[in-house]
């Protein structure tokens, strides 16, 4: 069997991965909480442990792993957005999960086999908390109730902190219902207008932290494999969650393995909404290429493969140009291979394990090195071009071809659905928006605009938002964007 290695935070180490129960190895990953589009960044931890989770169906056998990731649906910030835009939670939570999934889907990501929601487990959430309290770990406080942190020793050991430094370092809380400036929150009061559920503490809502916890422990039990999330979740989420579960249920070990995404930037900057480099996910497979067409989400997908999970990310247009480049052209060499395509399409899982080069697996298998796979893919991918191809029998051409499109499938890029992710509308918006600058342009001097109205009305009815400003024009597709009705100008 292919040994498979990983880097654990825990011990900052690369460690062979030997599952608990090879029958069933378990994961969990930290999910997204839903108020908004994910954001380019977001989807990082969930195409790197899409592939981890595809790894691992390969090697264990795809029904003897367990893959749980969360929606976070009760926060904040939600709460925030409904009142901001006067909709319901309900509604924002369950619009913004489907877009999620949507998104996600479009990158290839496969779902995880439970997508539990929070506010389906608040009950197990007041269990754990009353078990906690029994242990003397936590403690109930004008309707709040908070984690003892002095009561569990190996507080801070994931992220190699001691409690001392956290206090000096971070940006903690002092409220008066504390003990220690270092305790979190697990149950906080709701008034009225809040979501809450019926407490031992009163009416309330849960903190953020215990929720991973239960939920990791309902459908994962007291020990499982493998957890994951990106790196800004190691302090204070990844913490608090060893010390809830390890202290509630102190017989199990929690998570073995724990791994980190380092984060995504943007043409070698911080992503931020001031810098204005900040996409949505949904932004990019709109129209995220030169031209203004949609990135197909298997080119984002190899984009963010191409670089090692445990190092910085970069977002460059240029790359994404690349990348399509790459499979436009790898897409191309298999299109026309019917009966490859029926074999791998009968059963996707038994061709990868039939046809995918050891080398793949060996790079995955150390550490996920997605780069070192993408590396040997372009090399077999040379094979099918040109010189080299000619020099092949059809029956060695007709492998080598089975070898890239079950290496591509192992990463989750499916070479023989390529054609259909790519962008449904290539229209180049230049030219409308170079048609509007000149409208407004004989409007200014005639004073008549009725030509530049005439285009606006035609843009928004075919579903575009106009951006008007000194600087140009810039029009961008919403959801219901249909170019059909942009005949009318041709
Ligand atoms: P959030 O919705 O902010 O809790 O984040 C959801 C997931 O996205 C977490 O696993 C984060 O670590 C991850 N994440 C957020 N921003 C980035 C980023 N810029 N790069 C990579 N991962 C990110
Ligand atoms: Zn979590």
């Amino acid at each position: 069997m292919t040994t498979i290695k990983l880097h654990n935070t825990k011990s900052r180490k690369k460690e062979v991965f030997t599952p608990l129960d090879p029958e069933n190895v378990r994961m969990y990953v930290c999910g997204p909480t839903v108020y908004d589009r994910a954001h380019l960044g977001n989807a990082r931890p969930v195409v790197v442990f899409d592939v981890l989770y595809r790894l691992l169906r390969h090697v264990y056998g795809p029904d003897h792993v367990t893959y749980v990731r969360n929606f976070t649906d009760v926060d904040d910030k939600i709460n925030a957005r409904a009142a901001e835009s006067g909709r319901s939670i309900g509604e924002i939570t369950s619009e913004t999960t489907q877009w999620f999934l949507d998104d996600m889907g479009a990158l290839g990501a496969l779902e995880p086999d439970e997508m539990p929601r929070a506010t389906q487990y608040i009950p197990q959430m007041v269990a754990m908390i009353e078990d906690l309290i029994a242990k003397g770990h936590a403690y109930a406080k004008e309707g709040h109730v908070l984690f003892r942190v002095r009561s569990y020793t190996d507080y801070g050991k994931l992220s190699g902190r001691s409690v001392d430094d956290m206090i000096a370092g971070a940006r903690v809380e002092v409220a008066p219902f504390k003990e220690d400036p270092m305790d979190f929150v697990l149950w906080k009061p709701s008034s009225d207008d809040l979501p809450g559920w019926d407490s031992p503490w009163g009416r309330g809502r849960p903190g953020w932290h215990i929720e991973c916890s239960a939920m990791a422990y309902e459908l994962l039990g007291e020990s499982f494999d493998i957890h994951g999330g990106g790196n800004d979740l190691m302090f204070p989420h990844h913490e608090n969650e060893i010390a809830q579960s390890c202290c509630a249920h102190p017989e199990g070990g929690f998570a073995q393995v724990w791994m980190h995404n380092e984060m995504l930037q943007v043409e070698g900057k911080k992503m931020s909404k001031s810098l204005g480099n900040f996409f949505t996910v949904h932004d990019l497979l709109l129209r995220g290429m030169p031209g203004n067409i949609g990135v197909p989400g298997p080119v984002i997908r190899f984009v963010f493969l191409s670089t090692h999970y445990r190092k910085p990310m970069d977002w460059r247009q240029s790359f994404a140009v690349h990348a399509k480049q790459r499979l436009d052209i790898w897409s191309s060499e298999v299109a026309f291979s019917k009966h490859i395509r029926k074999e791998f399409e009968d059963d996707i899982d038994s061709f990868v394990l039939k046809y995918v080069d050891k080398e793949v697996v060996d790079a995955l298998s150390d550490d996920l090195n997605t780069s070192l796979a993408i590396t040997h893919l372009i090399s077999l991918g040379k094979l099918l071009e040109g010189a080299p191809r000619r020099q092949l029998s059809s029956d060695e051409v007709e492998h080598v071809q089975k070898r890239l499109i079950a290496g591509c499938a192992l990463i989750g890029i499916n070479l023989f659905e390529y054609e259909d992710a790519l962008p449904c509308f290539e229209v180049d918006f230049s030219n409308w928006e170079a048609q509007l600058i000149e409208a407004r342009e004989l409007a200014m001097q005639s004073k008549d605009f009725a030509e530049v109205d005439r285009l606006k009305t035609v843009f928004k009815n075919a579903g575009l938002e106009v951006r008007m400003s000194k600087e140009g024009v810039e029009l961008f597709p919403g959801p219901d964007f249909d170019p059909a009705k942009l005949e009318a100008l041709k």
